[in-house]
């Protein structure tokens, strides 16, 4: 089926970052801007995750740090963009598909914790990103990856509305989970992510705080491009086809 979006053309090309904790909806609003924008997308939480993955897989206790370094040492993690985003290879192996469940979401938070693997990944994110027209999403993408972001937004919302986002996501490819269980796995991972000793989940100085507990995604999406707009102008709106 063909639909018609219009895309936003900016005066220049510039790199937007979205921080925020997990269920605050920074994917679907990340995808959705940078759609909008014509930009390309960045899940780093998706290379947290493969990382975690990968240390799973290799069966490593996270707490051994030469394991872990020869571990990175060893691996080739590798982006593609697709027609939805972007594939990612780890070591031949397209693991792009396993990397959503709760397992991995709490091994890639204590993975993240690590310094060894937080600079593995930092070249890998810079490099994406120094072309701009970029729309990256993490916890630290203002903070620490990209701290001359051109734009930033830190994106939150209350914890009961971000457990039931994550547990309706969730609830999509599994139903052996509880609402429960989704809250006491998120609240963990907020507490890990914020207290850490590196990198942990602030807003940067200069971050637009969205707190979207009541609102909804295009009313997300609409106070940020206009917000991108009013700065950085507009050349018009093109018309672009989408299948
Ligand atoms: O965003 P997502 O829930 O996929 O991230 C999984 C985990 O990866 C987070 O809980 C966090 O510990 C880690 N992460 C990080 N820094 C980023 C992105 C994700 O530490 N920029």
């Amino acid at each position: 089926m063909m639909s018609v979006s219009s895309t936003l053309q900016l005066k220049k090309a510039i790199l937007v970052t979205i921080d925020g904790p997990a269920g605050a909806g920074k994917t679907t609003v990340s995808k959705l801007l940078a759609e909008q924008l014509d930009y390309r997308y960045l899940d780093t939480g998706a290379l947290y995750r493969a990382v975690a993955f990968g240390i799973m897989q290799s069966r490593i206790y996270t707490d051994d740090d030469m394991a872990v370094d020869i571990f990175l040492k060893k691996s080739r993690l590798t982006l593609s963009p697709a027609t939805k985003g972007f594939r990612l290879v780890w070591n031949d192996q397209d693991i792009t598909d396993h990397l959503r469940t709760p397992e991995i979401s709490m091994m890639a938070s204590a993975v993240s914790a690590k310094p060894a693997v937080r600079n593995f990944l930092i070249d890998v994110q810079r490099k994406i990103g120094q072309d701009k027209s970029l729309v990256c999403e993490g916890r630290d993408m203002g903070t620490i990856v990209f701290p001359d972001a051109d734009i930033k937004f830190f994106l939150d919302a209350n914890p009961e509305i971000r457990a039931l986002r994550r547990y309706r996501e969730l609830t999509l490819c599994t139903s052996s989970i509880t609402l429960d269980d989704v809250s006491k796995d998120m609240l963990e991972r907020d507490r890990n992510d914020r207290q850490r000793a590196i990198a942990p989940l602030i807003p940067a100085p200069d971050a637009i705080i969205i707190d979207a507990s009541g609102m909804g995604i295009p009313a997300v999406i609409n106070h940020m491009t206009t917000t991108i707009v009013s700065r950085f102008g507009s050349t018009g709106a093109k018309k672009t086809h989408q299948h």
